[in-house]
């Protein structure tokens, strides 16, 4: 135990299974230390048949706040008192307040947050800008929906024909219904189509998780031609650093290759905010964790 923790120390959970591999803990527990906040974060192994109960051990305890991951990002949502707009459009919570302890829980969702404050990190705005984006899972909803509600022109989405393409539909009425974005949704087999819209756009977005294992010897785009310099492409993973889709970008001329490192930091300095009241130190955290 450090010396940090008191009888007056307030925690912070994340409830996910598996959740063992997280790097959240790291950060946010390193950033309440460098705050001197005293806070400490715990991970918790918690599927659906487990949340009804940590819900009332979230409250029981007067828990400050929680972050969510699968397989309960929104299993969570009828178990809270209220949840943010985009929680609500994007149909997923991944952080939870508790304020004062009071046991009044407000879901929220960070994710995308965290991907446009990772492309600004970079210089990159999605203002007025043509989006495309393979996947409309968990990941590729919330970018989609903040793009829209940070103004995004267009947003093209390719997704393959599975389960999650009437969610793409969905997420593309919603941000047509609800934004100034105009949002539409292509069958990834239509290469012919998604050539087209890469060539039309300013950045790519690649949200399927293709590129990290099994899948790191694939990539969505193999066409030297579509990479431009003045595209912006950027993965959202971060594990592998550099996909297969960075290498091919980078290799041919990419305006910029970008990783999920920044997205993840991002989600979570927003939770932090919220948990806390906080500005997280990211640099610091960048650094720490990241080495860059
Ligand atoms: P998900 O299962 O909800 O969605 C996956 C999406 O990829 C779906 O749209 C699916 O149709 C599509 N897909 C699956 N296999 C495909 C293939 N072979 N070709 C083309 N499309 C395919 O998953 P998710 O929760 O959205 O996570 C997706 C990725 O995003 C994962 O790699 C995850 O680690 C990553 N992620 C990163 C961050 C971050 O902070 N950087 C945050 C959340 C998720």
């Amino acid at each position: 135990m450090t010396e940090r923790l008191t009888g007056h120390t307030l925690l912070i959970s994340l409830i996910a299974t598996p959740i063992r591999h997280s790097m959240s803990p790291t950060m946010h527990n390193e950033a309440f230390a460098k705050l001197g906040l005293d806070y400490a974060y715990l991970a918790f192994e918690v599927g659906n048949e487990e949340l009804k109960d940590t819900i009332q051990g979230i409250r029981a305890l007067g828990i400050r706040g929680s972050n969510v991951s699968m397989p309960n990002k929104q299993a969570i949502i009828p178990y809270l008192d209220e949840v943010s707009p985009e929680a609500t459009l994007i149909g997923a919570v991944n952080t939870v307040t508790n304020i004062d302890g009071k046991g009044h829980l407000v879901g929220y969702n960070t994710d995308g947050i965290g991907a446009m404050e990772a492309l600004k990190d970079e210089g990159i705005g999605v203002k007025d800008q043509i989006i495309t984006l393979t996947g409309a899972g968990g990941a590729g909803t919330a970018i989609a929906i903040q793009a829209a509600f940070d103004g995004a022109k267009e947003l093209r989405i390719f997704n393959i024909d599975d389960t999650v393409f009437s969610n793409a539909k969905e997420t593309a009425r919603k941000i047509n219904e609800n934004t100034a974005c105009q949002a539409t949704v292509t069958d990834l087999a239509d290469q012919k189509a998604f050539k087209k819209s890469i060539s039309e756009s300013n950045i790519y977005i690649d949200a399927t998780g293709v590129g990290m294992k099994p899948l790191e010897d694939i990539s969505l785009i193999n066409d030297s031609t579509l990479i431009r310099p003045d595209l912006v492409v950027f993965d959202v993973v971060y594990s592998p650093r550099e996909t297969k889709l960075l290498k091919f970008a980078k290799k041919h001329g990419a305006k910029k290759a970008i990783n999920g490192l920044g997205m993840m930091l991002y989600q979570g300095a927003a939770a932090f905010k919220l948990f806390t009241g906080e500005d997280m130190p990211v640099s610091y955290i960048k650094e720490l964790l990241f080495k860059v």
